[in-house]
């Protein structure tokens, strides 16, 4: 990737110099003569490190640093003469990155740009590996669904929602119809392999705004906000049908097919929230009751 830095200088011959000797170091060199002017190319270029003199025209370099610290996420050098009214601490807490004295040596700023552009990258990386292990703890590693403790997290959010703007939300439980047998007849792996498509199934039958967790074992919850309890009988229903037709194949030329047992609900205004889990787990339960492979609504405002 290209490395672009802006230079703000209003002296043509400090800019033209350090414009040449930025893009001969190896960066992509922007250079201008005011704030105003920098701000332009702010908008239009992805600028990694801003290099800019104190004193200019109009806004300053300090005032300038304050504005790109709230628009953009580039970096700031800033320089000033050893007179200059303006100190260190000044320009750092204004947000800059580092701070040279004019006259500007070469060496020293190559040395300080490098830096900056060092830090910059660990802060991505970091940032990166934040985003990543923020997702990992929320996933489930067999599935890619969410996890369980995600679930908690969204269900209380959703309700909460569902509460303040009374709008309709139901959620699905769903539960795999007779896996331990399936699991002692063809083995562990082979019902892993039935979590993993039953989890891809699942998110393939679901809308933007829903959301799909793997609840325990062979257990899925699925929350579906703005929805109320027909609406998501109709997924289940989706679900379930898309479940029933997929054809597994646990040993060479064995060809079986796995069900689930569905129970759909919708929240309760002001409810608690295990009692909204614990109907959907009770609508599920009569579902594997009557035979299963079948999709049971308790709808809202019955006991
Ligand atoms: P039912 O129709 O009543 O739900 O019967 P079931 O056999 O599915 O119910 P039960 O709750 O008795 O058994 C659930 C089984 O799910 C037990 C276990 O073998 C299996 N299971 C749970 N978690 C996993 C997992 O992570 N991988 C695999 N392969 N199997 C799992
Ligand atoms: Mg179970
Ligand atoms: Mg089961």
């Amino acid at each position: 990737m290209v490395t672009n830095i802006l230079i703000v200088d209003d002296d043509a011959s400090i800019r033209n110099s350090m414009h040449e000797f930025v893009e001969m170091v190896g960066y992509k060199a922007f250079s201008v003569a005011s704030a105003e002017d920098a701000l332009e190319v702010l908008k239009n270029h992805p600028i990694q490190v801003v290099i800019t003199d104190i004193m200019l025209p109009g806004i300053n370099g300090l005032e300038l640093t304050d504005l790109i610290k709230i628009d953009y996420d580039s970096d700031v050098i800033v320089m000033t003469g050893f007179s200059g009214d303006y100190s260190y601490e000044e320009a750092i807490s204004k947000g800059a990155s580092d701070f040279v004295f004019k006259p500007v040596r070469f060496e020293e700023l190559l040395l300080r740009l490098k830096r900056v552009l060092k830090e910059r990258q660990l802060t991505q990386e970091r940032a990166q590996m934040l985003k990543k292990l923020q997702k990992l703890a929320i996933t489930d590693a067999l599935t890619n669904l969410h996890n369980s403790r995600y679930f908690y997290n969204q269900v209380e959010l959703e309700v909460n929602r569902s509460n303040r703007y009374k709008h309709p939300l139901s959620m699905l439980l769903l539960d795999i119809d007779h896996f331990k047998e399936y699991n002692d007849t063809y083995g562990h792996l082979e019902g892993d392999k039935v979590l993993q498509r039953l989890g891809a199934i699942i998110r393939s039958c679901l809308r933007r705004m829903d959301s799909a967790y793997r609840y325990g074992g062979e257990e899925f919850t699925v929350l579906l906000p703005e929805t109320n309890c027909e609406e998501a009988v109709t997924v289940a229903e989706r679900i379930r049908t898309s479940v029933e037709a997929s054809v597994f194949e646990p040993a060479p030329g064995k060809q079986v097919r796995v069900t689930i047992s569905i129970g759909v609900t919708q929240f309760q205004p002001e409810e608690d929230l295990t009692q909204f889990i614990q109907r959907a787990d009770k609508a599920m339960y009569h579902s594997k009751q009557s035979g299963r492979n079948k999709v049971t609504s308790i709808p809202a405002r019955q006991k």
